[in-house]
Formats: C-alpha cells, sequence, structure tokens
C-alpha cells in the first residue's frame, strides 16, 4: 500500500528525495535473473534533446553506493553536453558487477533491452569497465546505443577525443596558471591508465612531461610503464608526489578532504567524472589552496562530442573543431571564477544551466 512517507533504500536514504534534489526526470532499475543482470539508467534532464551518456560497469560495494553513482554522473552529462553546446540532454547507466569476469554478450543483451524499452529517452555509449564491441552486443536490442566501432558505420572508439579534450584543458588550466600552455618539463601524476588514461599519456610524453601513473589493476600499470617509459606509483602513493599536475583519470570523488590536505599541485586536470567529492566544499577548497580546478564535466567532453557526431552523422573535422573549443571555454570559466569570485565548477555549472533554462523557455509553436 502506498503511503505518503518516503521510500527508503538501504538505511535511512530515500531514494524520491535524493532524486527531487538532484532533478533527476527518470530512473530505472533494470533486473534480469538468467543473465544476473543488475543496472540503473538515470535519465537527468531532457530539456535539450535524449539523454546520452555512457554504462559503466564497475563492482560497486552496494547499491547505495551504484545508485549514487548513476545519479551523480547523469547530472555531469546534463552539463557536459549543455556546455559543449550539444543538443542532448543528460544520462547515464550503471551495470553492478566485475567487467573483467560477469561482462557476457547475453547480460549486455539482456541490458540492451532496457534501453530500448526507454524509446530512445535514453542513448547510450561507453564508459569505464566498457567498449566499442560490447556497444555492438547493445546494438543487437537497441538502436539508442552510440560509439559503434568504425566497421559498424560508427566512429569507434570516444577515449582518443576524450584524452584531446583533457589534454585541451589542461593545457589552458597551464597558460592560466604558468603563462604559458607548454607544458614541457611539467611533472604531471595520471590516476587510472584505462582507455582515456593511457591517450593522455601519449599527448603529455610528445609534450615532455614527466609522467607518474597509477591504476587500480597492477598489469596495467606494467604495461604503460613499459610502453612510454614513465614511473609507476601506488594507489595512495599518488596524493603525496611532489608534481605540477594532478590528473585523475579513474572514477570520482578523489578530490576530497583527505587527498586535498596531501595534494602538493598547481593544477587538477583528468578525465574523470565528478571528481570533486563535493562541489561546493572541495571547488572551494581547491580555490583556497590556490589549486587550479579544471572542470571535469567541462574537459572531458570530447567523448560525448564524437559520440554526438556519430548521432547526428558529423563528421572528424567537426569533431575536431569542437573540442578545439575546449581550451577556450576552459580559460573564459577561468576568467569568470576570478571575475564572480566563484570556484571554477560552480561557474562552468551555471553557464550549462543558463543554455539549458533559456532552451526550457521556449515555447512550442505551429
Ligand atoms: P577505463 O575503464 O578504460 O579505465 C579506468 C581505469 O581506472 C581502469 O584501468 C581502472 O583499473 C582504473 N582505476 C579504477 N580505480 C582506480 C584507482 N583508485 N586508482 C587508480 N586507478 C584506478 O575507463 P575510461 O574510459 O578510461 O574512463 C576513465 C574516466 O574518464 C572515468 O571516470 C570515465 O567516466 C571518464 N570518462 C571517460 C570517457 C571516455 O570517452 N571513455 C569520457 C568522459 C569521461
Amino acid at each position: 500500500m502506498l503511503t505518503n512517507k518516503s521510500t527508503t533504500i538501504m538505511g535511512e536514504v530515500s531514494v524520491f528525495d535524493k532524486v527531487s534534489e538532484m532533478g533527476h526526470e527518470q530512473v530505472v532499475f533494470c533486473h534480469d535473473e538468467a543473465t544476473g543482470l543488475k543496472a540503473i539508467i538515470a535519465v537527468h534532464n531532457t530539456v535539450l534533446g535524449p539523454a546520452l551518456g555512457g554504462t559503466r560497469m564497475w563492482m560497486y560495494e552496494n547499491e547505495q553506493q551504484a545508485l549514487n553513482d548513476a545519479l551523480r554522473l547523469s547530472r555531469g552529462m546534463t552539463f557536459k553536453n549543455s556546455i559543449a553546446g550539444l543538443n542532448l540532454g543528460g544520462g547515464k547507466a550503471v551495470i553492478i558487477g566485475d567487467a573483467r569476469k560477469h561482462k557476457t554478450e547475453a547480460l549486455l543483451r539482456a541490458y540492451g533491452k532496457f534501453v530500448r524499452n526507454l524509446n530512445g529517452k535514453y542513448i547510450t555509449a561507453e564508459d569505464v569497465g566498457m567498449n566499442s564491441s560490447d556497444m555492438e552486443h547493445i546494438a543487437a536490442e537497441t538502436k539508442h546505443v552510440s560509439g559503434m566501432p568504425e566497421a559498424r558505420g560508427g566512429l569507434g572508439d570516444p577515449s582518443p577525443f576524450t584524452a584531446y579534450t583533457t589534454y585541451m584543458g589542461m593545457k589552458a588550466a597551464a597558460k592560466k596558471a604558468y603563462g604559458t600552455d607548454s607544458l614541457a618539463g611539467k611533472r604531471v601524476s595520471v590516476q587510472g591508465a584505462g582507455h582515456v588514461g593511457e591517450y593522455l599519456i601519449q599527448h603529455l610524453k610528445e609534450e615532455g612531461c614527466q609522467i607518474y601513473v597509477s591504476d587500480f589493476y597492477a598489469d596495467r600499470v606494467k604495461e604503460v610503464v613499459n610502453k612510454y617509459g614513465i614511473e609507476g606509483v601506488g594507489l595512495d602513493e599518488i596524493y603525496d608526489l611532489d608534481v605540477d599536475i594532478y590528473s585523475p583519470c579513474a572514477l570520482g570523488a578523489t578530490v576530497n578532504d583527505e587527498t586535498l590536505s596531501k595534494l602538493k599541485c598547481d593544477i587538477i586536470a583528468g578525465c574523470a567524472n565528478n571528481q570533486l567529492a563535493d562541489e561546493k566544499i572541495h571547488g572551494d577548497l581547491c580555490r583556497e589552496k590556490g589549486i587550479l580546478y579544471a572542470p571535469d564535466f567541462l574537459i572531458n567532453s570530447g567523448g560525448v562530442i564524437n559520440v554526438y557526431a556519430e548521432v547526428i552523422s558529423s563528421n572528424k573535422e567537426w569533431t575536431k573543431h569542437k573540442c578545439e573549443e575546449v581550451y577556450d571555454q576552459t580559460l573564459r570559466v577561468f576568467e569568470g571564477s576570478d571575475e564572480h569570485n566563484k570556484n571554477t565548477q560552480e561557474v562552468a555549472i551555471e553557464i550549462a544551466q543558463q543554455r539549458i533554462d533559456s532552451i526550457a523557455k521556449t515555447k512550442a509553436t505551429f
């Protein structure tokens, strides 16, 4: 029986309170017994267009953690798509499980059916734990999927584009912090040697940075250390390094009270989503400590720009041009931060929200 009390999930947290606080339109819990699929699709905002955002597969410690991740990531997509000037809303999905052990064709197809049932309100793509060939399995069940392999008419892995805009954002941060956007000789710690992390390492290596890398998987660290001649460091050691730039390229919330008490960098610029554990508290704390924070959703937009190009059948030149715009946009956010005495994340969110609000006000006419 329905009561007027908020439903709680796992302890005291109400799903509806959380969803209404963060402004989500729809959250779908997907379960398939045969394949063991447990997924959450979160559609945050569709004012600008269908919600587009990747699917993450990760071994969450509990369901609450997975839900929080889906809610936070989908909200981030709303701002990312808006500030990048794309006609897309924000959404994201998480699959609970170990991608190295539990990801099967059947599980991905079961998930694809849930995406299909949303009739295009949500379009999926890759995120942590997923790749282009996984998108092919999902595409067997739904056309609302992007980031498909080039051989299947897609634009392939979005990660190189994400790495490129992250690199553009890092250069803009260097311009602001050091007066030059050259990264030559800069000491950069890259947390996470995944798809994007490795492409970013390539850009940094070409520019002559001194690079430190950590990864959850020791084999990944070994691979990139051998391939690029860089230095591998421990999972926690990365926060203690004496570096110029810390680049979070793994999971979120790594910029928090504990890490900010250790970090000695001038700049934080990485591709990971939701780097600030608390946008207000840790955005402000970065500012107070004199650390220039390049907003994550602004500088990691290359992947979704490439994926959007696939959706609207645009070409690589358009994508490259759009990715390069991130450099100037990042500088504008830094200027806004100085001008209005606000943290950089706040300023970037305001720019993104203004676009959404202005489009929401336009009325349909016939
Ligand atoms: P990926 O799964 O290829 O790589 C992530 C890597 O981080 C893995 O190798 C994993 O082992 C490692 N990792 C996890 N926890 C770690 C920890 N505590 N310390 C060090 N390493 C850890 O994912 P990806 O596609 O490279 O994405 C990386 C980040 O960038 C994610 O936050 C993702 O949401 C974000 N992002 C990715 C894209 C894209 O195009 N792939 C686009 C925008 C944002």
